[in-house]
């Protein structure tokens, strides 16, 4: 058991090279011996095949021709069986180990992979595609668990028939043996030729089906999206190009295969009927006997045949390195350490911050902050208000270290922010977003995602209470069990916000992140919304993004903020005093609110 864990633990970052058979082998890593043993007993079913040929020879020159038998027949018959046992078996032991090896390798790599992705930064994760991961994890690790089940072992097997059966041609024969080989490095070298069409072939094809599995995922995430614009006829269209794309590129890869397969059929065939006919001329010449052309037919076969697949095999092979190449695309990604600061304070953060002109940049020369100022004492709150895409979302992402500040400094209780462990920052950090991600699991699991100990029934009904969702929850035929999502039921945006705000509560973090989203729901939903917030913010530094003036009213500091700058700050009462956007944005929104409220009272 601990030697399986020790194999599954091997850290595949080892496997990476630039070679990508050399990959391949490394990546193989703790299964060798098994994969050694795969292919020695289909030495040994081989060699067990052969040995019928030669008993064939025997029984055929003794009994049919002028030679005084040795062995009696039913020695003869009982060899036969033997023989077939022993071929039966190897076979099925090599297929075993085969399989084995295969399965375990690809079973450790989507682990491995799956362990590695979700360590992966917020950067690599911002510039990926969803559905090209997934095609990664999938179809890709899929080709190279072919690789080792059919292809590796494949190819060893035809070396191995080769050379036993090479050996023994050149027993019964030496100009015959010579003379049935002579097309081998023909089909060699067309094999090669093709491998390198089909590997780039191949690699075109699964770019191209990465591409229509990202339409395929983003289209139903956003089926919302689409439904509310009525774009579904864009969408199928869009999938059909894609779609059609992916099918010329595999229709030009099958037609290298179908070029490929005739002409090693064509060259083989030759190579058969040359070797027959040098082999029977022989026989009537008295040079060899029929029972030595008889056993010919045989081996030659095994030669012949498996020569032929080894084109294909090759060809196959480039498949399973191109997918090993893709998979180590991701493998060769940087993990995002959690554990790498030196500032581990063993409790809670106060929660004091200072940002002493901070800047970021997410690509070098493109500036999305800039000389950011401020500090907040532990408790207090800070509103962010400004326009789309003026840094509001990038400012507090560098909070958790999603990503790291690139000029100034922002220190919390005293110590610069990236001297702590991003673990240690997460922890103690608990984020809300305007539109919170559940996963499709209940709504107990759910509410208690956010912690690893186990909690109690009580603390996530206590929690659930101070977020105004444990009513909801209870009028749920299968209460705090339901299940959220596709097979349960589905929750309102309030009611995801809320369950959202009693994971956080729960998750009970000194530091807050708020999206504030009351913006988006009704005004019932958005009372008990506030009621929910003010029960998390309580004695906890928060800093909440705000899109309306109404819920930050209270906050201890507003930073008004446009294309990456604090352009104002201050609270509600100096802010509304002065010229600037804040108080354009005020005047908006209370102008809106009046003449909405007028016209509610003109309706009833
Ligand atoms: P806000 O939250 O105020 O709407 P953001 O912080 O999301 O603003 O965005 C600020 C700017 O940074 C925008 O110009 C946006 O295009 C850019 N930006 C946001 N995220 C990324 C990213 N992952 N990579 C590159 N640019 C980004």
């Amino acid at each position: 058991m601990s030697a399986l864990s020790g194999l599954m633990n091997y850290d595949l970052k080892n496997a990476v090279s630039a070679n990508r058979l050399v990959g391949l082998w490394r990546l193989m890593t703790g299964f060798r011996w098994r994969y050694f043993g795969a292919t020695l007993s289909l030495g040994v079913a081989a060699t067990a095949k052969t040995a019928t040929y030669l008993l064939l020879r025997y029984f055929v020159d003794t009994y049919f021709g002028e030679g005084e038998p040795v062995v009696a027949l039913h020695m003869i018959a009982l060899g036969f069986v033997l023989l077939a046992c022993i071929e039966g078996g190897f076979t099925f032991m090599s297929g075993r180990w085969a399989a084995q090896t295969a399965e375990g390798v690809t079973r450790r790599l989507r682990n491995y992979l799956f362990d590695h992705i979700q360590h992966l930064s917020f950067h690599y994760h911002s510039q990926t595609t969803t559905g090209e991961l997934i095609q990664r994890v999938t179809s890709d690790v899929d080709a190279v668990r072919r690789f080792f089940a059919d292809q590796a072992i494949g190819f060893g097997r035809v070396v191995l028939l080769f050379v036993v059966n090479f050996i023994v041609l050149l027993n019964l024969n030496t100009r015959l043996a010579w003379i049935s080989i002579v097309a081998i490095p023909v089909v060699v070298i067309t094999s090669f030729f093709f491998f390198r069409r089909i590997m780039k072939a191949y690699e075109s094809y699964q770019e191209q089906d990465a591409i229509l599995s990202t339409t395929l995922q983003e289209n139903l995430s956003g089926v919302r999206v689409v439904k509310a614009f009525a774009r579904q006829q864009y969408e199928i269209e869009k999938f059909r190009r894609d779609n059609q794309e992916k099918f010329e590129r595999g229709k030009y890869l099958m037609l290298q295969h179908s070029f490929f397969w005739p002409v090693s059929d064509i060259i083989c065939g030759l190579q058969i009927l040359v070797g027959y006919f040098a082999g029977a001329m022989m026989a009537i010449n008295g040079e060899i006997t029929v029972g030595t052309f008889l056993a010919y037919m045989g081996v030659v076969g095994w030669i012949i045949f498996p020569m032929r697949n080894l084109g294909r095999l090759i060809v196959q092979i480039s498949t399973g390195m191109v997918s090993y190449n893709r998979i180590m695309e991701i493998i060769r990604e940087d993990r995002e350490p959690l554990d790498d600061g030196d500032c581990c304070p063993g409790g809670e953060p106060k929660g004091e911050l200072v940002f002493e002109n901070v800047g970021f940049e997410y690509e070098p020369g493109n500036k999305v902050l800039e000389n950011i100022s401020f500090e907040c004492k532990p408790g207090q709150v800070v509103a962010l208000l400004g326009s789309t895409g003026s840094g509001k979302t990038t400012l507090v992402n560098l909070l958790p270290r999603f990503y790291d500040y690139t000029e100034g400094r922002i220190l919390l209780d005293g110590s610069e922010l990236n001297r702590y462990p991003r673990r240690y920052l997460r922890k103690h950090i608990g984020i809300v977003e305007q539109e919170p991600f559940l996963f499709s699991r209940t709504i107990r699991e759910n509410i208690s995602y956010g912690v690893s100990h186990e909690v109690t029934d009580e603390e996530i009904e206590n929690a659930a209470r101070a977020a105004a969702i444990h009513d909801v929850i209870l009028s749920f035929p299968d209460g705090y069990k339901t299940l959220v999502g596709e097979k349960g039921v589905t929750l309102s945006g309030g009611q995801k916000q809320r369950v959202a705000i009693a994971r956080t509560l729960l998750k009970n973090p000194r530091i807050l992140i708020l999206d504030d989203s009351t913006s988006s729901v009704d005004t019932e939903t958005e009372a008990e919304i506030r009621e929910a917030l003010q029960n998390l913010m309580k004695d906890r530094t928060t800093f909440i993004i705000a899109h309306r003036i109404q819920s930050i009213m209270d906050a201890d500091l507003i930073l008004v903020m446009d294309k990456g700058r604090i352009v104002q700050c201050g609270k509600h009462d100096e802010l509304v005093n002065q010229e600037g956007i804040y108080r354009q944005i005020f005047d908006i929104q209370t102008r809106i609110e009046v003449e909405l409220e007028k016209e509610i009272a003109s309706v009833s």
